[in-house]
């Protein structure tokens, strides 16, 4: 049995000198942590950006910032990622001249706008798996950096969401295994190497791909994955600050979460760790001590509830049409309308006749009354209404199944406040339901089912 753990630390756990010197001290409190991940700078104390967007800022020449009604140039961007680049290494105290010389050369590099976005984006992983393993030889650590091009991590050439290619999980663990350099592999996250050699990133926060990926190939005993949270909360803790990290959550329970605001890490990753059963421990790189959140593929709950999700700026449709519960394929037309309209959808409650469909209002994105227009063209429904501004509340947890009365608690939590319950809908495994209410109740209700589910379960 492995014991090697891949551990991965995100932009806000190597911000800065400070942050980088933690998680050297990470690395070299166990042995068996031998490989490691890094993402680009993120924002620190004194930063208005991440690294990566400025990155990208430079590239699109000011465009991206200024699609988020900033007025950042790609001049200034550029300043800024060189500024803290040179701060960084004069705060490490490590040999950095030829980091900053290729950074700028980088950055001056002419390629055609399709690879540029991403050749840009990835120098903030790029240069700072340089500057981590630097550190860490500094440091004592034995190190050495381990890029894509070096350890045969090759990927499509979807630029901006590049996907793995199947030869790379070979590549990798014989180059990060099997003949490995000695000492740590410190792997720049974020991007890979296409085919014809040119850089592809994946999609935003991949990263936390990169580790997945990476675990998978070299069947990690686990991957951690250090941020700067203790972990994962049974509510989201700006609202309830008593509420406490969860120590075990099966890959189900977390997906369940994080699809409804608890937005942890890349979905993909989880994927790819899960495939393997391989353990994901999301950890606080500002407060070691704590053990984080252990995600693994089966536990014995103790609880029934195990955490409470909340996914805001939700709206339904509702329409009705005689007949149509004898239609076939009658939903199916109505959400292929939505798909061409864009739209996410997340929950499909019918009836007989009629039937609501909930989903990401700021996918309608203006276009709310050509939707309408166009249902009522191809459908010809009897009813038709677009409700906004709903809050979907989800309780989770496997030991809600088989536990009756579960529902009914939540039910009478929501009466107690006199709030109306407009949607219900329970999960299919029986490990979450959900209530849709207006969003103005929204804090009091998941108060008020934080403290009858979790705070008094018995
Ligand atoms: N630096 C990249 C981003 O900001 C990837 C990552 O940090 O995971 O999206």
């Amino acid at each position: 049995m492995t014991s090697l753990i891949v551990s991965k630390f995100g932009g806000s756990s190597v911000a800065n000198a400070e942050q980088i010197i933690k998680v050297a001290g990470i690395i070299g409190s166990s042995s068996d942590r031998k490989i490691v991940i890094v993402s680009a700078p993120g924002k620190g104390k004194n930063d208005k950006e991440k690294i990566t967007d400025h990155l990208i800022n430079i590239a699109t020449e000011g465009r991206h910032f200024h699609s988020q009604k900033k007025e950042i140039s790609g001049n200034d961007s550029k300043n800024a990622v060189i500024d803290k680049f040179s701060s960084i290494i004069k705060d490490l105290g490590i040999e950095g001249d030829d980091i900053i010389e290729n950074l700028k050369s980088d950055l001056d590099k002419n390629l055609p706008d399709k690879m540029k976005r991403d050749f840009y984006a990835s120098r903030g992983e790029h240069y700072n798996s340089i500057v981590v393993s630097r550190y860490l030889n500094k440091s004592g650590l034995e190190a050495w950096t381990a890029l894509p091009e070096d350890i045969g991590l090759v990927v499509s050439e979807d630029f901006g969401n590049a996907k793995v290619m199947p030869l790379s999980y070979k590549n990798m663990k014989k180059n990060l295994v099997t003949e490995s350099k000695p000492g740590i592999a410190v792997v720049p996250g974020f991007y890979g190497i296409t085919e014809n050699g040119d850089v592809a990133v994946f999609s935003r926060g991949g990263s936390d791909l990169t580790g997945g990926e990476v675990a998978y190939a070299v069947d990690a005993a686990l991957y951690e994955n250090w941020t700067d949270t203790d972990g994962i909360y049974q509510v989201d803790p700006r609202i309830i600050p008593d509420s406490e990290v969860i120590p075990k959550l099966t890959y189900k329970e977390i997906r369940l979460l994080s699809a409804k605001g608890f937005n942890v890490f890349h979905y993909d990753a989880m994927i790819k760790c899960r495939k393997k059963e391989i353990p994901i421990n999301i950890r606080n790189t500002n407060n070691p001590e704590s053990e984080g959140t252990l995600i693994v593929s089966d536990r014995i709950p103790t609880e029934t509830v195990v955490g409470i999700a909340r996914l805001d700026n939700t709206a339904y449709l509702y329409l009705e049409k005689s007949g149509s519960g004898d239609t076939i394929g009658f939903l199916a037309k109505l959400l292929d309308i939505m798909k061409r309209f864009g739209i996410e959808t997340y929950h499909y409650p019918t009836d007989r006749d009629d039937v609501s469909v909930i989903f990401n209002q700021h996918d309608l994105n203006g276009s709310e009354n050509d939707l309408i227009d166009m249902i009522n063209e191809e459908l010809q429904p009897d009813v038709l209404e677009i409700n906004h501004d709903l809050t979907i509340l989800s309780p989770v947890g496997k030991g809600m199944k088989d536990h009756p009365g579960i529902i009914a608690e939540a039910a009478i939590a929501m009466k107690e406040k006199n709030i109306s319950i407009e949607i219900l809908d329970q999960g299919p495994a029986q490990y979450s339901f959900h209530f849709g209410i207006q969003n103005r109740y929204s804090d009091t209700a998941i108060r008020a089912l934080y403290e009858r589910l979790i705070l008094n379960q018995g």
